[in-house]
């Protein structure tokens, strides 16, 4: 049966976009590659297939690879851009530094993350040049790329104007640009550009596509602008324990979802869940909204007491920025009722 939308186990859910399931498109898709044999590790026409919309999304010769998480993706794509003497500068609140468990330095032997801030989860581009000219001796790691998210960790975006900044900095430094987008659909769906824009034409070289957040089971593409990056990538994806076996189940989602429209539509629905519940909390005075929502999560500051009331009603939500910070993550599969329930429960928790 698809996704049959019974909330039952974890009825007040705003923690994370994974905790949803599969949507029917991506399901459909499953179900569909699910008849008879095909040739294992990627040799099958849902592959080739996939491979082939993506780089119709991105209008851009590309080289692809599918991989199983986010950790994966972003890790071993910034491996292949570096040598284990280089750094990678990004934001200091980045996936790949405070959430994969030092992947990044481990599948790069040991490239050193350079961490910079920045407002908004965005990267400043004064301290990116100060942290990579600092130091131009051969004792200090040489820097080699710039790792930034779209959408941010903190539900934000960095605008077209931002992003062609960006990879003129790296132009100019010779940098490398990798960009994570597990959120890159809710980029792509608030920003109404063209995938293209946000990405190679802006100086991007790699992206982690996420497909798990946006409604798949599993899987994430990484996507190559700059193909003479993508030498050996496939064994970097071997070695790692990523390459699937049974790769069509990871790929046709892929066409399900790119075909249908799926992962735009996804997206927009979470996007617009968020600022809905944006929307309503402005109207509330003792509750602060920490950051624009600009994608699919809602950063809100209100009392300690506040947030003990709405987790002894039952919400589930994430508290690791700041104090007093609460992360409501919308997804695929929010429902405006839920939300409208949660702000009522607001409410109440700060009266
Ligand atoms: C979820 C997420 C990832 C991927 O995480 P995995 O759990 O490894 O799939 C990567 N980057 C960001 C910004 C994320 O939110």
């Amino acid at each position: 049966m698809i996704n049959s939308g019974d909330h039952s186990e974890l009825k007040h859910h705003f923690a994370s976009d994974n905790y949803a399931g599969i949507c029917s498109e991506a399901w459909q898709a499953m179900a569909e590659a699910n008849s008879g044999l095909a040739s294992s590790y990627g040799d099958d026409r849902w592959t080739a297939q996939a491979c082939e919309k993506i780089r119709e999304v991105f209008e851009k010769d590309c080289e692809v690879f599918f991989v199983f998480n986010g950790t994966a993706a972003n890790s071993l794509a910034l491996a292949s851009l570096c040598q284990s003497y280089h750094s990678i500068v990004c934001h200091e609140m980045a996936h790949i530094e405070t959430d994969e468990c030092g992947a990044t330095e481990f599948f790069s032997n040991g490239t050193k993350v350079l961490l910079v801030p920045g407002e908004n989860g965005k990267i400043d581009l004064d301290a990116v040049e100060h942290t990579i000219t600092k130091r131009s001796d051969i004792h200090y790691p040489k820097a080699r790329a710039l790792s930034i998210t779209q959408a941010t960790e903190l539900g934000t975006l960095y605008s077209l104007d931002e992003l062609q900044a960006i990879g003129e900095l790296a132009r100019k430094y010779n940098l490398r640009v990798h960009m994570d987008g597990a959120r890159f659909a809710n980029a792509v769906a608030s920003m109404n550009v063209a995938p293209k824009e946000i990405t190679w034409q802006a100086g991007v070289d790699v992206l982690t596509f996420g497909g798990t957040k946006n409604g798949f089971a599993v899987g994430e593409a990484v996507v190559f602008f700059n193909k003479e990056l993508a030498n050996e990538f496939d064994y970097r994806c071997k070695q790692a324990g990523q390459l699937a076996s049974k790769m069509r189940f990871l790929t046709a989602p892929w066409i399900g979802m790119l075909d249908s429209g799926a992962w735009l539509r996804n997206a927009a629905h979470a996007n617009s869940c968020a600022r809905l519940l944006a929307n309503e909390i402005k109207k509330i005075p003792q509750v602060r909204i920490m950051f624009e929502s600009q994608a699919n999560s809602v950063f809100l500051e209100m009392a300690p007491e506040a947030l003990e009331a709405l987790r002894a009603k039952g919400w589930h939500f994430y508290t690791f920025i700041g104090s007093g910070g609460a992360r409501f993550m919308c997804s695929w599969d929010t429902r405006v009722e839920e939300v409208a329930r949660l702000v009522a429960d607001i409410k109440a928790s700060v009266a």
